[in-house]
């Protein structure tokens, strides 16, 4: 998005279909906020956790957070442009940006100074958590944050009390299988071997995605599909772990589903 935009100048903006997404708080309240982008020159993208950014020249932000499913799209030129969104922002050089939400998510104009009242700001902005595409992310820092937390892994990589952004619980079960251990165990009980092998498998993941153009069923800016294709989660359903044969199978934890190896993760 940083290279597709950047110095691209909004000419108008549409909304459509977006009463719902304002009644549940997921965009401004008063749509004239939107104003506030016409005009503006796009200055810099920037992505942490679920969350991207959209700085313009003249103060306006535009908050993005497809956090279950959506959409962004550029279109490069007058092409036709799909029916659904919610927002379509059309530059000055006939190209045009759509984004829309299938689930749950966030689009907000925030000004700079307004930006902490936007939950995912705050949530994946927050400069003591780990983002795990920083060069911050090191093994001594993620290691020193795993020893403070006494409670099970789920909630210390997954949502806003997470010592990392942007984990969501489909890289939770991806990244607890791949580090054989078990979602229930205790962050601070991990040995430095486990520590490592969780912090492994993050890495390897992240990477994974971007080089498979991210997770099958979602796409670029561009409409590519994703391959990346999660080594556990609800696609390994009634199969046989690949690493031992043992049968897979489900827990329910914190509200939702994990898939696990109940021979492999201990
Ligand atoms: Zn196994």
């Amino acid at each position: 998005m940083n290279a597709a935009l950047c110095g691209k100048r909004v000419l108008s903006y549409r909304l459509q279909n977006h009463e719902r997404l304002q009644r549940i708080g997921m965009l401004n309240k008063d749509e004239r906020s939107f104003g506030r982008i016409t005009g503006g020159v796009i200055s810099s993208v920037v992505s942490r956790g679920n969350t991207i950014l959209v700085a313009l020249t003249n103060g306006a932000n535009l908050i993005l957070a497809p956090e279950y499913g959506g959409e962004v799209l550029f279109h490069k030129d007058a092409g036709p442009i799909p029916e659904k969104y919610h927002l379509r922002i059309d530059f000055d050089d006939s190209t045009a940006l759509t984004v829309r939400l299938t689930s749950m998510g966030v689009i907000n104009v925030s000004m700079r100074n307004d930006m902490a009242s936007s939950y995912v700001y705050r949530r994946d902005f927050n400069p003591d958590a780990l983002s795990p595409a920083d060069a911050a992310f090191t093994i001594g820092a993620f290691a020193d944050l795993l020893s403070t937390k006494n409670t099970s892994l789920k909630p210390v990589l997954v949502g806003k009390d997470a010592v990392i952004v942007g984990l969501s619980n489909s890289a939770f079960q991806d990244v607890s299988y791949r580090a054989r251990l078990h979602p229930k165990r205790t962050a601070s009980a991990l040995d430095s071997h486990e520590k490592r092998s969780l912090y492994d498998s993050i890495a390897a993941l992240i990477n994974e995605r971007i080089v498979q153009n991210g997770k099958e069923g979602f796409c670029d800016l561009y409409g590519r599909e994703g391959s990346y294709v999660p080594a556990m989660g609800p696609n390994m359903k009634g199969r046989a772990c690949p690493r031992c044969g043992a049968s897979i199978e489900m827990l329910r934890l914190g509200g939702g589903q994990v898939y696990i190896c109940p021979s492999c993760q201990t």
